[in-house]
């Protein structure tokens, strides 16, 4: 049973290629809609922003001779891309998505976002996933995703990674480094942790929207993390709270 009635889901760009190391895994696509249905069936509404780094990145972009706006749009486009075949899998699946873009992309979605627009399909059932960022260069969709989630009043923000939570330090190049369970956002500006870019950070903090950071890789955890159980949460992630 879950204990939220509306979620934003963040998933990295990345995340989507799998161990490809670029573009879209057909297998984690399917894999992470299943995950994303079982919750939708629950009667919980789910936004969802997608990120574009398993495409293109802004900044790789300017590394690479390209203006940064230009990559920054371009960046934009990708999660466009990522949103359309997480809608796709989502209804390979059985379950009913919808993409709403911040940018005009004319047929392409459902529409141009608008909180009112993304309530409307979040109560006619449909997972409501919004591409495009916030529309602007030089902010990432970990920001565009609190953004949203403060707009659609959604209970939690939930970050999917490939990491359980948070830990004390990085857990893949100090082998001492311990996961929190819980943490507070002051906590985590005291002691430089890193959740989210700052943007993102702060906008949570300021707008009190609580932040679970957890392991979406394994099949299961998403549903495990919407019961909002403290134990059950505690083995796949960290609540990030005021
Ligand atoms: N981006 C942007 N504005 C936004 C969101 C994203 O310009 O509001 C661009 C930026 O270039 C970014 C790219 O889109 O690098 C892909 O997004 P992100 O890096 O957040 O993807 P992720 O790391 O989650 O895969």
């Amino acid at each position: 049973m879950s204990k939220y009635k509306r979620i934003l889901l963040k998933l990295s760009g990345e995340s989507l290629q799998g161990k490809q190391g670029y573009g879209l895994d057909p297998e984690m696509l399917a894999s992470y809609a299943q995950q994303i249905k079982t919750v939708a069936d629950s009667g919980t509404q789910i936004g969802i922003v997608i990120g574009g780094g398993n495409i293109f990145r802004g900044m790789t972009g300017v590394g690479k001779g390209f203006d940064r706006v230009r990559g920054d749009q371009m960046g934009m486009l990708a999660t466009v891309i990522n949103s359309l075949a997480l809608q796709s899998a989502i209804e390979n699946a059985g379950g009913r998505a919808c993409v709403l873009t911040s940018i005009p992309m004319g047929p392409v979605g459902a529409g141009i976002y608008s909180k009112f627009r993304a309530l409307e399909l979040m109560n006619a059932g449909y997972v409501a996933i919004i591409g495009g960022g916030t529309g602007n260069p030089f902010f990432t969709t970990d920001t565009a995703s609190a953004l949203r989630g403060v707009e659609i009043e959604a209970d939690v923000l939930l970050k999917g990674t490939r990491v359980n939570g948070v830990y004390t330090a990085d857990p893949e190049k100090d082998p001492t480094a311990r996961k929190y369970d819980s943490i507070t956002f002051s906590q985590v500006i005291e002691q430089r942790l890193k959740v989210m870019d700052l943007t993102a950070f702060t906008m949570c903090m300021e707008n009190n929207l609580p932040i679970i950071v957890f392991d979406m890789d394994t099949p299961g955890n998403l549903a495990k993390v919407t019961t909002g159980e403290p134990e059950t949460l505690s083995a796949v992630g960290t609540l990030v709270h005021n």
